[in-house]
Formats: structure tokens, sequence, C-alpha cells
């Protein structure tokens, strides 16, 4: 395909929006040059294909489609079942999957998907046999009133929001915490490193339906055969939530214990972190899973978005091509230059490293709270964001930690050399940051002093630093 062919595309579009409301044209113009010119180190990001951006500008979000592929609630769904079929094939060759559902809408749906498959299959389809029904509303009331309260009665334990565990893994302000009576695992205070000792003893004494693994703010591998075991000696199902390193299992960075797909019985993500696809989430499963994950719409999902599932289809062929290997593995090498680069000038990181793709830095040792750094290095052209670290005293809002991940600037093409230079600017910027204090004299956690002079001079050499290696190089809209 000519590098023409990318630009004329999205000219076109452009154009076309701009005759029905000309700002909405400029939005998206304007966030494609933010994006160029931005160092983007948050760990969730990243930058999908022109051709997967394309599938999902289209018609196909135009069809209703509920249902699985070839048994739809709609008509004329044909074209649907091509790329859901596409998507979900794609997903079994790559991760070595029984089984691929590719319709939740983003990673909080296919957890959603996840927990009410595991809890038709254990909680109420034993209730149905129970009572000699095939279906719910076959049940007496009375019957009905207890397998509700079956339902919500039920045990999770997944690592803490602290630890890097995500606020979908039961905690209260989401559903998930709602749901399930939720306890939590940490990390080992002196490593920050989980303590499988520890999570087997939890399980034992809390005996969840579901253990949970997987987290947001992780900076390590976790081995999955251990929790399969200690899931088994319970008696709980087994998830793995690889919504940020999904990217590392498909380009078999994580292979053997530390790849979630042979162990788990229920394995869900998003597609558009490391794995670089459309902004959703996936579902895979066991096959005595498959029947109850298929009903995840219209149980807990809306219909289906049949414009980003053929989104999914194409990232999801890309990530299967032989490259995508070689850019999972420079993702972990460009983590660890970062995190040596930051170590060798004083930072302290959580765990003291990183084996995946993201660096967790325990601010606090530069005399800030995470928020303070946060705005302090986006004053400065570094996109981050703050983060708990383990036992945060400044809660999840402030916090004490920034988490930086490497996917996006991989993506672009960055190199270990430039993570080094990264990790200069960072800690250029954290030394000259001061905390500032409140008008009434007592310490703040958001105000911060930073030289504007000197952060001028960052965000430059920022730009310095992505300029030999421009995002969406065959994208010219001018
Ligand atoms: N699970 C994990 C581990 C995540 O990190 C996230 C998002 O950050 C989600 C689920 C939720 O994904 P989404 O924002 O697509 O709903």
């Amino acid at each position: 395909m000519s590098r023409n062919a990318e630009s004329t595309a999205f000219r076109s579009a452009l154009e076309v929006i701009r005759a029905v409301e000309p700002r909405v044209a400029d939005a998206i113009g304007a966030e494609l040059t933010d994006q160029r010119e931005s160092l983007k180190l948050i760990a969730s990001e990243n930058y999908a294909s022109p051709a997967t951006l394309l599938a999902m500008g289209n018609w196909f979000s135009d069809k209703y489609a509920e249902g699985t592929v070839g048994r739809r609630f709609y008509a004329g769904c044909q074209n649907v079942d091509t790329v859901e079929a596409l998507a979900a094939e794609h997903a079994r060759e790559l991760f070595g999957a029984a089984h691929a559902y590719v319709q939740p809408h983003s990673g909080i749906d296919a957890n959603l998907v996840a927990f009410w498959a595991v809890l038709a299959d254990r909680v109420e389809s034993p209730a149905l046999k129970k009572a000699q029904v095939r279906q719910v509303n076959d049940l007496t009331e009375a019957d009905w009133f207890a397998l509700r309260r079956e339902l919500g009665n039920q045990r999770m334990l997944g690592m803490s929001l602290d630890a890097g565990g995500h606020l979908t893994h039961g905690f209260r302000p989401n559903i998930s915490g709602k749901m399930f009576d939720q306890r939590s695992y940490g990390t080992d205070p002196a490593t920050g490193l989980i303590d499988y000792d520890r999570v087997a003893e939890a399980a034992r004494e809390f005996k969840p339906l579901i253990l949970v693994g997987g987290y947001s703010a992780y900076p390590r591998k976790v081995n999955f055969r251990i929790l399969r075991e200690i899931a088994d000696s319970v008696g709980a199902t087994f998830m793995v939530d690889m919504a940020h390193f999904a990217g590392l299992v498909a380009g078999k960075v994580f292979t053997g214990d530390f790849d979630p797909v042979p162990h788990a019985h229920i394995v869900t993500t998003t597609t558009h972190k490391s794995l670089r696809g459309p902004r959703g989430g996936m579902v895979l499963c066991q096959p005595e899973l498959a029947d109850q994950v298929d009903r995840g719409c219209p149980m807990v999902l809306g219909g289906p978005l049949p414009h980003v599932m053929a989104a999914k289809a194409v990232a999801l062929a890309e990530a299967r091509r032989p490259d995508f290997a070689d850019y999972a593995q420079r993702i972990v090498d460009n983590a660890q230059a970062l995190a040596e680069g930051l170590l060798s000038r004083g930072a302290t990181l959580v765990t003291g490293g990183t084996d995946n793709h993201l660096v967790l830095i325990d601010v606090s040792g530069y005399g800030l709270t995470g928020r303070q750094a946060e705005q302090a290095l986006l004053d400065s052209g570094i996109v981050t964001n703050r983060n708990s670290v383990p036992q945060d005293p400044n809660g999840a809002w402030y916090t004490s930690g920034i988490r930086i991940g490497t996917p996006a600037l991989t993506t672009r093409g960055l190199g270990t050399a430039e993570m080094d230079q990264t990790a200069e600017l960072i800690h250029t910027v954290l030394t000259q940051t001061t905390a500032a204090a409140n008008s009434d004299g007592t310490p703040s956690k958001a105000k911060y002093a930073l030289d504007p002079s000197l952060a001028d001079k960052i965000a430059r050499q920022a730009t310095d630093l992505l300029a030999p290696h421009p995002l969406y190089p065959a994208i010219n809209l001018t």
C-alpha cells in the first residue's frame, strides 16, 4: 500500500466531517498534533495502526447484532458474522485459547462478562438443576429469591489496589465490589513482590469462588501456574485479567508459568493497551465456560460494536505477524532501560525494577506526591499518570507514585538509548520540582513549584527526542 493512501484516507474523512461539524474535524486534527508532540509514557496507552483505526470508521457501526456468530436476534448479520468470526479466530490462534469472545466493549465489560459467566456456571446452573428446570423463568418465586441471594453472596480474592490491582477486581466503588464479598492479597512490604504463600493462606481462610490474577500497576511477572494451584486447592475458579500485558503474552515474551492462558479457567483483556488494537475488551476461556461467556450480550453487554470487532480482527491479525514478537520484546527492553536509567540517577522504584512494560516510581524520595510529580512532568511535555504505591500514605487521589510505561514510545520506534535520555528528563523535572504550601502555610499535596523556563527547556528536549520517530509518518493532514 502506498504511504499516500493513508494520508488520502484520513484527509478525505476529515473533509467529510468538516462539512458537517468543523469543530469535530479540528479536534481530531488537534489530537493528532498533541499525540505527535508529547512524550507519551502512560502505561495503558498505545498507537493503533491506521488500518485498525480505519476499520472502525464505517457503516458496521450502524448494525445491530445481538447474539453470536450464526445465532443472531437480528436479520442481515452475515457481514458482522464474518468479522466477529475472524476476530475470534485470530484471538484463539494468537493466544492458543480454546474459546474467544470478542464482543466486550471495554475491559470493565470483559470482566463483568467473566464474573457472570462464572456465577452462572457455578451458582445458577446447579440451582436450576436442583429445581429441575431449564431456565430461570421456570423457577418458583421462592427459588428465584433464594438464587438471587446466593448470586449476591459469593466471594472473590484479588490483588489489592495499592499493590497494583484494578478497581474492577472487587473494589467497592466498582460494581464488582457491590456484587462480591471481596478480600485482597497484597505484596511483601520488603520486596514489593507477590508472596504466593500469603496468597495461599488468604485463599485457605477466605475460600473464594473466584481467585483473580492480573494488575494494572505491578511491574513484575506473575506466576500463573502457582496461582492456579492455589485456586484448585480451594475449589476456586481462576480468572486472569491480562489487560495490561496482553501484548507481552501475544508476543511470547511471557511464556510457560507467566502465560495466563493455559493456566486460567478464564482470561479477560482490553485490546487497546500493549496489544495495540482498538479500544475494547475480550474474553478467552476453557471450553466448559464457553456457552456462559457467549451469553455476555445481552446479560451484561449492550449490542456488539461490529465496527470495533472489525478493528479487533485487523489488530489481532497484525499481532500474529512475526514483527509483533519483536515489538513486544522491545517494550520490555525499553522498560528495563528506563528503570536502569532512573535507578542509576537515584530514583526509588517499586520492586527495584521491572520485567514487564511498566515502571512505578516512588516519588516520595523527591519530596513530592504523585499528583505534584504528574503535573510537573506534564508541564514539561512528559505525559504520565500518578498511581498508588504499596501502603501509600497519600491515598488513591494524591498518591506517592508515578506509573510510566513503554508500549506507546516503542510503537514510535524509540529504543533503549532514548529511554536513558527519557530517564534523565524525568529525573531532572522531579529533582527541580518542590512541594509548595497552601495559602495558610500548611503543606499542600497538589501545589508545587517548577521554574517555567526549565519546564519549557525539558519540553523542547522531549520534542527533540521524538523528532526522529514521527508518529503516523505516512499521514499528512495539511
Ligand atoms: N482491567 C485492567 C487490569 C485495567 O488496567 C483496566 C484499565 O485500565 C481495565 C480492566 C478496564 O479497561 P477499560 O477502561 O477498557 O474498561
